[in-house]
């Protein structure tokens, strides 16, 4: 399927000179998302995956319906002061700023393989610091799986080592 046409591209969002990479238009259509889950449901299903890992709030949009396909749990990395339990917390830098990631302590044990969900990879900052909150827990990172990559931020340079999975490239 040719899922770029389902992407809006928003000129000078959320700041000047930023290429905003709009996906509620490809959720808005039933048969798109669906498709797109599929395929990266597909990527992910002889990897033994026992665990989904997604940041807020896109990494749910793409994470939540893979961990139904494949019947395994999901668990949210979040930001700064929505999970209720204690935390571990990492610091990481954004294309546009900079943010903590959190995860609930007991949410991964010691050993479980782990797919890891976002809707995009940009600079690879926000994966990268969830690589490393759930490796902090033991978790051990059997795949990442994003709708959309940006080459021209290089971001896969960051995850070298990790089966990168990507729907459509820019
Ligand atoms: P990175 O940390 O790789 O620089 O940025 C990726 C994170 O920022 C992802 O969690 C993603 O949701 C968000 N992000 C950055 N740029 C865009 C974009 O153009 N479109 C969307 N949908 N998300 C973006």
């Amino acid at each position: 399927m040719d899922y770029k046409k389902y992407i809006t591209e928003v000129k000078d969002y959320p700041k000047e000179g930023i290429s905003f990479k709009d996906i509620t238009t490809l959720m808005e259509d039933g048969k798109a998302y669906k498709a797109a889950i599929d395929e990266m449901a597909d990527f992910a299903k002889n990897k033994e995956v026992d665990v989904i890992v997604g940041p807020e709030a896109r990494g749910f949009v793409v994470g939540c319906p893979i961990s139904y396909a494949l019947e395994v749990g999901f668990v949210p990395v979040r930001k700064a002061g929505k999970l209720p339990r204690e935390v571990l917390r990492v610091d990481y830098g954004l294309e546009y700023g900079k943010d903590s990631l959190n995860i609930h302590v007991d949410s991964i044990k010691k050993g479980q393989k782990v797919l890891i969900t976002d809707d995009l990879l940009a600079t690879g900052g926000t994966i990268e610091a969830t690589i490393k909150i759930v490796e902090e827990l033991g978790g051990i990172v059997v795949g990442i799986a994003f709708m959309i990559e940006l080459t021209y931020l290089d971001g896969r340079n960051k995850l070298g080592k990790y089966d990168v999975f990507t729907l459509m490239s820019y």
